[in-house]
Formats: structure tokens, C-alpha cells, sequence
């Protein structure tokens, strides 16, 4: 169950089984489509990229994902711009040079909602294409053309693809950046976009390669459409079961876990010693660092323990089919890390100008350590009716592991 919960909320695994299906049906592309569905996506390619955009739009600004929003636009924009094209590849010359550009900065850009400033910015400036992208249809025409059959990467680079050049090498870098930032960091947004970008391409090319017809463009860029929905909704489910601040995940998903375990199981439940004065003495934002790093550190608990932010400063660890007893050494490790790692922080008296201080105190002067430790209270299932009983087990010890004297763990 935990397994299958920690596959459903990693990031990638859906785009993936999409992107998979997508290659197969691509395989197996021969296979022809029913005669009245390919009439129907030709005659309404645009109300249905249009519906399908809008509907993908309004449920990403319903979770405030502005950038994600417009991202649905821009790809429904370029795919609809081939069916109103003088010809499709005038169309899919704007849409190959404009797309990846916009899929691109909209992810690498913050997100500030659609009425902020930068958000209506960002409107303007889609606007503004597609007002430029019609123009150069109606009045200029001749200069996509131009656009498109300009060539300068090497010969053989660009020939298995009918795309013009400066869009192939747009999209090629877009991907790239895009796929390094979904490797470094996972979010739906950045996945999402990736695997956008690599479908509304490939459907780009095969409206060129199989001349001209608006059917594949269409279908896949509503898959395009369909993937940015995927990470909406990813993006929806770590807000419901994510903690903002440490990224473990929260009590409700904690609660979706010990409903469905049985047989035997143990949880432990963590507390920061003395966060109270901690925080009076250093600040909140101090406090949330150090929130951060307990999190980190409990994150790396063994013995097959998942890791929640209970709530304030304190942290349950479950360990599904694990007595107390077993549970004991991965938990002390924990501790141990957490009470001989030092939390390094900026003197008080540090002066305003980096430069200035770091020559004034030296490499170490100036900043001060502090320790942090934590107690932990662990129980399991063999006493108890329920999970509730056990976490009540796990708060009582550690209640005595704080009477004890804190920085400890009690049964
Ligand atoms: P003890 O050793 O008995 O646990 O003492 P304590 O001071 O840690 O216990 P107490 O429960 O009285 O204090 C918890 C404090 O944790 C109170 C609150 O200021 C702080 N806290 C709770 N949530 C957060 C948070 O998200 N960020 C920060 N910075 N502090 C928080
Ligand atoms: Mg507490
Ligand atoms: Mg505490």
C-alpha cells in the first residue's frame, strides 16, 4: 500500500507510463484511425484544442498554478495556429519557434498568479504572439517561408527531421534544460512541462511529415494538454499531503497510512527539545531552518520507516511489520546525527556588508554553533487495538523520554 502511494506521488512515474503508451501507439501508427473521427478532429482541430486548453487552464488557476495555465494556452494556441495558417508549414513554423521558448520560460519562472503583475505580463506577452504570429500569416507570409527554409547546422544534423531548423534547435535545448531541471528537481510542473514539450514536438513534426494533415498535431497536442492536467492534479496531491516546509509528508497522509496497516507495526513519534526558547532566542526563521534539517534527517530513517510531519515541531515515523524493539537502532541513529551534527548560525553582530564582515570575522568568526536534539517515543502494535492506541503508546514515551531528561528515546 505504502509502495504503491510512494509510486502514485513520485513525480515522473505517470508522465513516463504516458510517454510509453504514446511511443507505442506511435509504433503501431499504421493501424489506420475510423474515417469519421479523422473528418471530425479535421473540421474542429481548433474548438477542440480550445476546449481542451481552456479546460486544463481553469482547473490549474482553480490550485493557483498561473504558469501551468498558460503553458495549456501556448500549446493550444500553436496547434490551433496550423489549421488557420496560410499552410501548415507556416503554421508549424511559428508554433516549432514560438512553443518551446514559452514552455521553457513559463517553468523556469516563478509563479505569481495570473492577476498579479507578472502574470498579466505574461498574458500580454502570449497575446502578443499569437496577434504577431497572425499577422506575419496574413501580411507577411513569405517571411516564415524564408524563416523556414534558412539553414546553418551541419549537414546531416537537422535532415531526419521536418522541422525547420531553428525550431528543431529551440525545442532540442528546451527539452534538454527542461529534462536537467525535472532530473535535479522533480516537481509535476517541470516533469510536466518536459514531457509537453516532447509530445506538441513530435506533434509538429508529423503534421510536416505526413503532409500537412491537422488529426496527429490535434491528437497530440490534447495529450500534450492532458500530461499539464497530470501535473495539476500531482501538483494538487502534494499540497493535500505534503508539508510546505520540510516536504515530509503530513498527518493526513500519515492517517491514509495507518488505516490500511494490520498485523504488526510500529510507530515512533518525535519531538524537538526546547524548540519554544530556540525559536525566542533565534527567531522563527531560524527555527523553521532547523525544522528543516531534523526533517532531512528523520527523512533518512532505516529500517523501512516512512517519515511524517506530525504537526509543529514534532515528527511520527512509521515502520510498517516491525516491532519496537527492531525499530530502536535506526531510530537512535537518527538521534545521535541530529545531537552531534552542530547548527552553524550567523553571529548577531555580523556586519550589513558580506564582504566586509567575512574579511572582519574570518573564515569561523562570527558564527555561532548550537546544538539541537530530539526525543523519541516508540510503541507498537502488539498492546494495542489501533493505530490511534499506538501513537497515544509512542506520545506517552515520549513524555518520559522527556521527563527523562530529553535528547533520548523511550519504549
Ligand atoms: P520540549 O523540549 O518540552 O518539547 O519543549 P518545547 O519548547 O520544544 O515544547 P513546546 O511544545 O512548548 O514548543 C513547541 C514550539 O514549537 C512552539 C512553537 O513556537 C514552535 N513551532 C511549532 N511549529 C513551528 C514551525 O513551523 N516553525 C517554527 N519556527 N517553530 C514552530
Ligand atoms: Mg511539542
Ligand atoms: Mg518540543
Amino acid at each position: 500500500m505504502a509502495a504503491v502511494q510512494r509510486l502514485l506521488s513520485s513525480a515522473w512515474l505517470l508522465h513516463l507510463l504516458f510517454l510509453a503508451a504514446l511511443a507505442a501507439w506511435i509504433v503501431l501508427l499504421d493501424a489506420p484511425f475510423p474515417r469519421p473521427a479523422i473528418a471530425l478532429l479535421e473540421a474542429h482541430s481548433f474548438e477542440f484544442l480550445a476546449i481542451a486548453g481552456g479546460m486544463v487552464a481553469v482547473l490549474a488557476l482553480l490550485y493557483r498554478r498561473a504558469n501551468l495555465a498558460l503553458q495549456a494556452a501556448a500549446i493550444s494556441l500553436a496547434i490551433s495556429g496550423i489549421g488557420v495558417a496560410p499552410s501548415p508549414a507556416h503554421g508549424v513554423t511559428a508554433a516549432a519557434i514560438l512553443l518551446p521558448i514559452n514552455l521553457l520560460i513559463l517553468t523556469l519562472l516563478d509563479d505569481r498568479g495570473l492577476l498579479s503583475r507578472a502574470g498579466l505580463w505574461r498574458c500580454a506577452a502570449l497575446a502578443l504572439q499569437a496577434l504577431l504570429v497572425l499577422g506575419l500569416f496574413r501580411y507577411q507570409p513569405d517571411w516564415l517561408e524564408a524563416l523556414a527554409a534558412t539553414t546553418f547546422l551541419p549537414l546531416g544534423l537537422a535532415d531526419w527531421s521536418s522541422l525547420p531548423e531553428q525550431g528543431l534547435l529551440l525545442a532540442a535545448l528546451a527539452a534538454a534544460s527542461l529534462l536537467l531541471w525535472a532530473l535535479l528537481d522533480p516537481t509535476p510542473a517541470h516533469v510536466g512541462a518536459f514531457s509537453a514539450l516532447l509530445t506538441t514536438t513530435l506533434g509538429l513534426e508529423l503534421a510536416l511529415a505526413r503532409g500537412g494533415e491537422l488529426v496527429l498535431p490535434t491528437l497530440l497536442g490534447a495529450v500534450a494538454l492532458f500530461l499539464l492536467l497530470v501535473a495539476v492534479l500531482q501538483e494538487a496531491h502534494r499540497m493535500a499531503f505534503r508539508d510546505g516546509l520540510t516536504g515530509l509528508p503530513n498527518r493526513r497522509a500519515m492517517d491514509s497510512l495507518t488505516q490500511g496497516l494490520s498485523g504488526s507495526y510500529a510507530i515512533a513519534m518525535t519531538d524537538v527539545d526546547h524548540f519554544k526558547s530556540f525559536n525566542d532566542t533565534h527567531g522563527h526563521e531560524v527555527g523553521d531552518q532547523v525544522l528543516r534539517r531534523v526533517a532531512a534527517s528523520i527523512g533518512r530513517v532505516g529500517a523501512g520507516g516512512h517519515p511524517f510531519r506530525y504537526g509543529g515541531e514534532e515528527f511520527a515515523v512509521v515502520f510498517p511489520g516491525r516491532t519496537a524493539e527492531q525499530v530502536v537502532e535506526a531510530l537512535e541513529t537518527v538521534r545521535e546525527t541530529i545531537a552531534s551534527t552542530p547548527f552553524r548560525l550567523r553571529g548577531s553582530d555580523r556586519p550589513a556588508d558580506d564582504r566586509h564582515g567575512s574579511r572582519k570575522r574570518g573564515i569561523k568568526r562570527g558564527r555561532q554553533q548550537t546544538q539541537i536534539t530530539i526525543s523519541i517515543g516508540v510503541a507498537d502494535s502488539s498492546t494495542a487495538t489501533d493505530a490511534d492506541a499506538v501513537v497515544q503508546a509512542a506520545d506517552q514515551a515520549l513524555y518520559r523520554a522527556k521527563k527523562g531528561g530529553r535528547n533520548r528515546l523511550a519504549q
